[in-house]
């Protein structure tokens, strides 16, 4: 299982429309995955994500559109001659099987002789650090180890492209952080194409090359995770990815203006009818004394201070009635050098962080 990066085939999503009555579970869909890539569809419960998942695999036939893997149109094609491994969010395994049957099943499928059949499991099982557990019943093993089998079975006939629908939701946080790393790590080693389905921003963060964020069935921005925090393509996205607090702002030359105040920003400024600054709390300075003059300020009243251990998140409100929130470090393990409720404080925001988005409701 080396240089698999080589074998690895681009995927080409055109068009593909599913519904189920009135529901549109994917909305002219098109995406293009690249070979040996890391894609991640991350969005919100019932946004289509498995429903694309299974188009890819074969499960379910869309209305419309057109599928290609590599050069060649797979649409109509069984899914298992997609050469397709996929791993579903409950593992899927036979219980009454041993842990080397549920791993062999994909071969005995695929008519592999005995000893190669050997040879190959005992490997897909080294791979996922379950080497010597072949004998074992799958009720003996924990949820992470189901998980590796899980895997394991997806990888062991080789496929050119996986597919893993939530496979980390039904682990506790710690191992599921583990996994994740894990994860990707094989990805690195094996190289094939991978699409992954997660409703976990975070896990999607750490995991992917690029980020497909779905909602409503449509593919509303893809772009690398950097990209994906730092410019959002809307309200939707920086909501769905981080937290924010967002101000309306109007358009003024190159910069904006807010509540009558110029702010001034290296970013592009959005052609949109609508416009919202988006503020993400770590990026908020709280200054004291003299401000940098290149900085925008905010004059704001304190409205809450909470105190979270490895940071304080502060609420301020401003002039105008709206409130932004920043997060700070927590110096000497308490928030006691800080401003009180009710204090006023001057809050900063270098124009490099100062990122309008469109505030047109999609
Ligand atoms: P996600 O995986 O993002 O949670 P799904 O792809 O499972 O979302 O579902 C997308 C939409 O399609 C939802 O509104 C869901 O209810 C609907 N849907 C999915 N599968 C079926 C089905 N077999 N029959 C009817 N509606 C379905
Ligand atoms: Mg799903």
């Amino acid at each position: 299982m080396t240089d698999k990066a080589k074998d690895a085939l681009p995927i080409t999503v055109r068009n593909v429309t599913k519904t189920y009555g009135k529901v549109f579970a994917l909305n002219d869909v098109c995406l293009d995955i690249k070979s040996g890539e890391f894609l991640t569809l991350l969005g919100p419960s019932g946004s289509g994500k498995t429903t694309l998942l299974m188009v890819l695999a074969g499960f379910t036939r869309p209305d419309s559109g057109s599928l290609m893997f590599g050069d060649r149109e797979v649409i109509r094609t069984a899914p298992h001659l997609r050469d397709v491994g996929m791993v579903f969010q409950n593992y899927a395994l036979f219980p009454h099987m041993t842990v080397a049957g549920n791993v062999g099943y994909p071969l005995r499928l695929r008519k592999i002789g005995k000893s190669e059949m050997d040879e190959r499991i005992n490997r897909a099982l080294e791979t996922v650090q379950l080497g010597g557990y072949g004998d074992r019943k799958i009720d003996q093993l924990s949820g992470g180890q189901k998980q590796r089998v899980a895997l394991a079975r997806s990888i062991v006939f080789e496929p050119r492209i996986l597919l893993m629908d939530e496979p980390l939701s039904a682990l506790d946080k710690k191992l599921r952080d583990r996994m994740q790393i894990e994860l990707r790590h094989l990805h690195e080693k094996l190289g094939m194409t991978t699409v992954y389905v997660t409703h976990d921003q975070r896990e999607a963060l750490t995991m992917s090359d690029r980020i497909a964020v779905v909602n409503f069935g449509r593919i509303m921005q893809l772009a690398n995770p950097r990209q994906l925090y730092d410019q959002p393509a809307n309200r939707f996205v920086a909501d769905f990815i981080g937290d924010s607090t967002f101000l309306p702002v109007t358009r003024n030359g190159s910069g904006v203006t807010f509540d009558g105040a110029a702010l001034k920003t290296t970013n592009p400024v959005p052609d949109a009818a609508s416009l919202l600054l988006m503020l993400r709390p770590e990026r908020v300075r709280l200054l004291s004394g003299a401000t940098g003059d290149n900085m925008n300020t905010f004059a704001a009243t304190v409205s809450e201070l909470v105190y979270q251990g490895d940071s304080y998140l502060m609420y301020a409100q401003l002039p105008d009635g709206s409130e932004i929130s920043l997060r700070g470090a927590v110096r000497d393990g308490t928030v006691s050098g800080l401003p009180k409720v009710g204090d006023p404080v001057t809050l900063g925001l270098d124009p490099a962080d100062t990122v309008v988005i469109d505030g047109t409701d999609s």
